[in-house]
């Protein structure tokens, strides 16, 4: 038996707790057929929390994400929460989360799986097999660095302004997880700024320089102006292995790379904070990109597929388990490729099918790819 390995789960609402109970019915079939056992916890979060414990997370479920190996986040938010004041709205359980953990580092990959490449707003063969990986600097930059502001101005007209500001440790820590993400991957880095016009980006480009030249013998290094990289995700997306890059270029472009894939649904997310330098653990939380979806919520019909790809990110990631992932992949990929689709994902011919009918069917493929 593997040893044991902490798991805090917080469903939260809407299609948060069907979505992570299709997960929980993968970690029985793992515990049984791949002699793989977690140590599960769960715990409220969202509006969930606040109707339970009148705020959007406790304490105590703060510190349980703080001592996790590794959470599982659903989704939370609903239209009953939403004339709640400001501290208390569900969504500021999951920036609390973000907040405590120091979740610097945002993974979003951008995958299609050939069954869905029809789905993309792109050619299929621009997109068929993609794989790529943005990471975005999530708690520096333009959306946090002072000095910020509104101010009046003596002709009586006004000015706002915002600061982009990155120090070099933060740019190595950044630049530090995509190399590691890499070694998992392709090996190849393309670090995006725009260092011909703006001094943060020339110090980015300097920093990540020296990084590699430092510690990233064993990866390929290259840089691009942010611009450029927004027309290669549309014009070639294959080319791109991992792409690092700050707060407001990394929304942007993960965005338009997750669109590539054209279904919400099936878009997982990772967050992770920095390396502890004993035990070489880090924080992490792993959610789909998606919301609570209230308008399907209850139904059966949400698409189970994003909170599987976060698990399977989580396996990869927190817990080095990169068959297991492969694994899970492989039967998504499969159960696709035989035409069964939730609604989210439908397509002319294809056979429209329940949550838990889609989980059911990838149960069975991983019996048949295990057996
Ligand atoms: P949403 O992502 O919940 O839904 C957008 C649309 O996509 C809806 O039509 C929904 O039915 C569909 N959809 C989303 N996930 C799906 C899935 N897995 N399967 C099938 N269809 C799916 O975004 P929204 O409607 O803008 O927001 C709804 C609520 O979720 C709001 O309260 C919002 O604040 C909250 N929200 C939470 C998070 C989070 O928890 N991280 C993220 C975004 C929005």
């Amino acid at each position: 038996m593997a040893s044991n390995k902490k798991l805090l789960v917080l469903p939260g609402d809407g299609i948060g707790p069907e979505v992570v109970n299709e997960v929980l019915r993968l970690i029985d079939w793992m515990a049984k057929k791949r002699s793989v056992s977690f140590d599960i916890q769960e715990g409220k979060v969202g509006g969930a929390a606040y109707d339970a414990d009148g705020t959007p997370l406790t304490d105590e479920t703060m510190a349980d994400a703080v001592h996790a190996d590794a959470v599982l986040f659903g989704a939370v938010g609903g239209p009953q929460y939403d004339d709640l004041p400001f501290e208390l709205k569900p969504e500021r359980g999951l920036l609390r989360l973000r907040k405590e953990m120091d979740l610097f580092a945002n993974l979003r990959p951008a995958m299609v799986f050939d069954a869905m490449a029809d789905n993309s707003s792109l050619k299929r063969d621009l997109v068929a097999g993609l794989d790529i990986m943005i990471l975005r600097e999530l708690t520096g930059g333009i959306y946090f660095a002072e000095p910020r502001g509104i101010e009046d101005l003596p002709d009586g007209t006004r000015k706002g302004f915002d600061t982009n500001l990155y120090t070099t440790p933060e740019i190595e820590r950044i630049g530090r997880v995509a190399f590691d993400l890499a070694r998992k991957r392709e090996s190849r880095v393309t670090s995006v700024e725009k260092a011909n016009v703006m001094m943060s980006g020339v110090l980015w480009r300097e920093t990540m320089t020296k990084l590699h030249a430092a510690e990233g013998g064993d990866i390929q290094l290259n840089h691009m102006y942010a611009d450029n990289c927004a027309m290669q995700l549309v014009r070639e997306p294959k080319q791109f292995d991992v792409i690092v890059t700050d707060n407001l270029f990394g929304d942007i472009l993960s965005d338009c790379a997750a669109m590539l894939t054209g279904s919400l649904g099936m878009l997982p997310s990772a967050s992770l904070g920095a390396e502890d330098p004993t035990t070489g653990r880090r924080h992490s939380l792993y959610e789909p990109v998606h919301g609570s979806a209230p308008d399907i919520a209850g139904k059966g019909m949400a698409n189970p597929i994003a909170e599987l790809l976060s698990f399977s990110m989580l396996l990869r990631y927190s817990f080095d388990m990169a068959e297991d992932a492969d694994l899970i992949e492989a039967a998504i990929q499969k159960v696709l490729g035989s035409g069964l689709r939730t609604s989210d994902i439908m397509q002319d011919g294809m056979a429209r099918v329940s949550t838990g009918v889609m989980m059911d069917s990838i149960l069975q493929a991983l019996n048949k790819m295990t057996s």
